[in-house]
This record gives structure tokens, sequence and C-alpha cells, in this order.
């Protein structure tokens, strides 16, 4: 078989929004698993509605997401002059007629027809009319003739054979009366003309399939493959709202999802291999195929995504953890205090305790909370959990421990020598003297080892925070 040209090809209306992000993985694994080629066409024809800074969106999302497509990015709004040859063509061979019918009579048609119950459809009056008698005052619309008796059949690799009656598929506009082409035909033209063997679309396009076959077959040009995928849901199966995922890639990217874990994420939403759920793009390359796409819509869960991104987290490089962290950082919602350019001697401590921290945190975000302790001021803000755990007596603990520490060499098996002895001397489990330590040095009562938070901060801060909490009362 010859490798497969597929093709994403948004409407630049908006962000490149989760389920088009889907949309383009598919197209990609699907290209790139078989040494074929994904091209990129951004249907830019409703002028109105088309903005350059939605194309910057999308394309930076796809890049941020590690999908490439071969090639320039096709506008289709530049190719006009092209569908308005196909349209004649279409009109030179027969297959297409000039339409004159008058907004008055449309109007009517579609009156009539919603009065009837049914959707509405042209009734083909200029179809087989003599062009004579065209009214001198009505610009034409060019309109395909559609096939009036059978079905269309539409052989999809996820929906399966879906015929469409074609006395259902009425003589549909091609070139409007400007000489501006309509979706269905570019699309049409578009994706002969990019070679695309394969479309691979949302199945809200599934219709527009049986209509696009129509100018296909009377085109003689050959039908590609079709794959209409189902929507994404929400949790709860209704329609993806915002509060569920409908949100654009670079939302998720704020929310600190790595692209890698986004990748997976998508990848299983909707399509399987097996019982896998942890798998590399690699692997999703090879195993990926049409045919296993689920027909039922896919729900979007959030808990699974961050189980996902926390496997990632931790399988990530420190360094780029942290720069990527950084880079977010005036993205999140409600960002906590770390500066966005660390110097070396903030970068050094973060490093260190980055094996720990990335252990804990299932997102950049949750990675910047619980880093933030390192580069709060003294004295440092207690959450909750700690300022409960730094009760009187713990406050006084905290006075004799200090005095310890002041002594011990600071390396990590010293100090946690000092501690332990402290706590037997005291009387206590290690845990009572820990906690409040914990407490007084990070500010909350979760972080990495004690022990590597004091090397981290250094002698003169940790001393310094563990004070800031330790009564006069020794
Ligand atoms: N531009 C269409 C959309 O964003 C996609 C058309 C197609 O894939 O054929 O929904």
């Amino acid at each position: 078989m010859p490798s497969p040209v597929t093709r994403f090809a948004p409407s630049p209306t908006g962000f490149l929004h989760i389920g088009g992000a889907r949309t383009a993985l598919f197209n990609w694994l699907y290209a790139r698993g078989r040494g074929g080629k994904m091209l990129l066409r951004i249907e830019d024809t409703d002028r109105a509605r088309s903005t350059e800074a939605a194309i910057t969106a999308i394309l930076d999302g796809l890049s941020w997401l590690g999908l490439d497509w071969d090639g320039e990015p096709i506008s289709q709004f530049g190719r006009a002059e092209r569908h308005a040859e196909v349209a004649h063509q279409l009109l030179e061979s027969g297959h297409a007629y000039r339409c004159y019918a008058s907004q008055a009579e449309l109007a009517e048609m579609r009156e009539k027809a919603r009065a009837e119950g049914l959707p509405p459809r042209y009734d083909g009056r200029w179809r087989d009319r003599d062009p004579a008698e065209a009214p001198e005052d009505v610009k034409p619309v060019i309109r395909i003739k559609a096939p009036k008796e059978g079905e269309t059949v539409v052989s999809d690799h996820v929906q399966g054979t879906v015929a469409f009656p074609n006395k259902d598929l009425d003589d549909f506009v091609i070139l409007r009366y400007d000489g501006t082409p309509t979706y269905m035909l570019a699309v049409v033209v578009d994706d002969h003309d990019m070679g695309i063997t394969h479309v691979i679309r949302g199945d809200d396009h599934l219709t527009n399939a049986a209509r696009q076959t129509a100018i296909y077959q009377a085109l003689g040009w050959k039908v590609p493959e079709w794959a209409h995928i189902p929507l994404i849901h929400g949790p709860d199966g209704a329609k993806l709202s915002k509060r569920h995922g409908a949100l654009g890639v670079e939302a998720y990217r704020a929310m600190g999802y790595l692209p890698e874990a986004l990748r997976n994420y998508l990848a299983r939403l909707g399509w399987a291999h097996g019982d896998e759920e942890i798998f590399s793009t690699e692997q999703a390359m090879e195993w990926f195929d049409l045919d296993a796409i689920n027909k039922a819509a896919a729900r979007f869960d959030f808990v699974k995504l961050q189980n996902l991104n926390g496997h990632y987290m931790r399988q990530a490089e420190d360094e780029r953890l942290v720069d990527a962290m950084l880079a977010i950082l005036p993205e999140m919602e409600a960002p906590p205090a770390i500066p966005q350019e660390l110097s070396k001697t903030e970068r050094g401590p973060l490093m260190m305790l980055m094996p720990g921290l990335k252990e804990r945190a299932k997102t950049l975000v949750e990675l910047a909370h619980s880093a933030a302790f390192l580069f709060a001021q003294r004295p440092i803000p207690l959450n909750e959990k700690a300022a409960a755990i730094l009760d009187t007596e713990a406050r006084s603990r905290l006075a004799r421990l200090g005095d310890k520490l002041a002594d011990a060499p600071w390396s990590e098996a010293a100090l946690e020598e000092t501690v332990r002895d402290f706590a037997e001397a005291e009387g206590v489990k290690l845990g009572k003297v820990a906690q409040p330590l914990r407490a007084a040095l990070t500010g909350s009562n979760s972080s990495p080892g004690i022990f590597e938070v004091m090397l981290a901060l250094g002698h003169e801060e940790a001393l310094g925070r563990i004070a800031d909490q330790a009564s006069d009362k020794r």
C-alpha cells in the first residue's frame, strides 16, 4: 500500500481546542506510523471569523504538543480561484448548473419545508431549466447535480457502512453568486489536489462526507478513505463543557501538563490497544489503527489525565521540569512567589530537591506550589496544617532542637543523627520532632525529606526559620 497522506484542517476561528488536538494527533499517528505525511490546511474561508491570532494559537498548540506537519500550512482562502475553476469544470461537463432562484424563492422553499416538518431543501427548479429563461436581475449560484435515485454509501473506518438516501441530498451550492466557493467544494478540491488518501475528522462531518462523495463522483476523482471519529464528552456523558475540559491546548499547558502526557492521554481517548494505558509516542505510532477507534463518544477524565501526568513528571529530567515550570509561572491562575528568572544560587537548592518534589507533584503547578517555600521570605507563611502542628509543646521543643542543630555538622547524615538523638533524649518518637521541624522549615505538612530540605536551605536560613517558630520557653 502506498504511504498515506493525511491532513488536519482546522478553521481558525478560535484556539486549538482539545477535540481538535485529538483529531490532529490521530492524523499524525496514522501518517507517521506508516511512513506517510500529515499536511496542514487552514480553513480560513470564513473571512469574518478567521483571525491571525487563531492561526498562531493553532500552530503553537500543535508545536507544543509535538505534532509536526509536512510542508507549509495551506490557506484554503488562497485557493479560491482553483475552487471556482473546478466549479466551472463541473458546469461544462453537465454535473452542475446555474441556479437563478431569487432570495424570495429560496425563503419560500425553506418556509414550505419547515411547515411540512422537513429539513430545508432546494427543490431543483433550475436543474433542467433552459438558461435562456434566466432573469436578468438575479446573479446565479452554481449547484451540483446530485444523484436523485438510489443511495450514496460512505464506507467509514469508524462508523462502518453508512448509506444516505439520495433523495435527501439536494442540489447544494458549490459556488456562490459572488464566485466564492462553498466549504463543501473547497474541501473536496483541496483534499484531491493535496493528494489526501485518508480523511480523519470529527463525526460531525459524516453527512458532509456523503455530499462530498457526490462531488468526487461528478469529477471522476477517487474518494478518500474516511474515518469520522466520535466527539469527546464530559465525564457525565454530556457534551464537553469548559469545566470538564473543553479548553484550548494552551490552557492545559498553563495547568501544568506535559505534552507527552497529554499525547498519551488523548491517544487513549477513543482508541485502545489491548489494555495498554501508558505507552510512548513510538509505540502509539506503531499500534495506532483507524479500525480500532471506538464508535462511542469518549469521556474526558481529568483524574486520569492527572495521574498520567504524574507518571511522566516522575520520568522527566529535573532540568527540563524546572524550566517548564518557570516558563508557565505567568500563565498560572494563582502563581506562587517564585522568581521567573532564577540565579544560580537560587536554582541550586531547587535542583537538589527536585527528585523529592517531582515524586509528589502531579502537575507543574503542584510542583511550583510545593517548591515555593524555598523562595519564601522569613518569617515564612504557615499553611493551616503547619500552624496546627506548631502548638506550644512543639514550639518549645523546636527551641531546644535549634540549640542542638546550631552546633551540628551540616551534612545529611549528621543532621539525621542529631535529630534522632534529640528525639530519644526527649523521649518522643521521631515524628514528634520531624513534623514541627518540617512545618517550621517549609510552612507545610508535606515536603521532601527534612534533612535534604535543611541542606537545600543552608545553615543560616534553616536555623533562622526554626528560630522564627521556636518559643522563648525552652
Ligand atoms: N474545518 C473543519 C473543522 O474545523 C474541518 C473540515 C474537515 O476536516 O474536512 O471542523
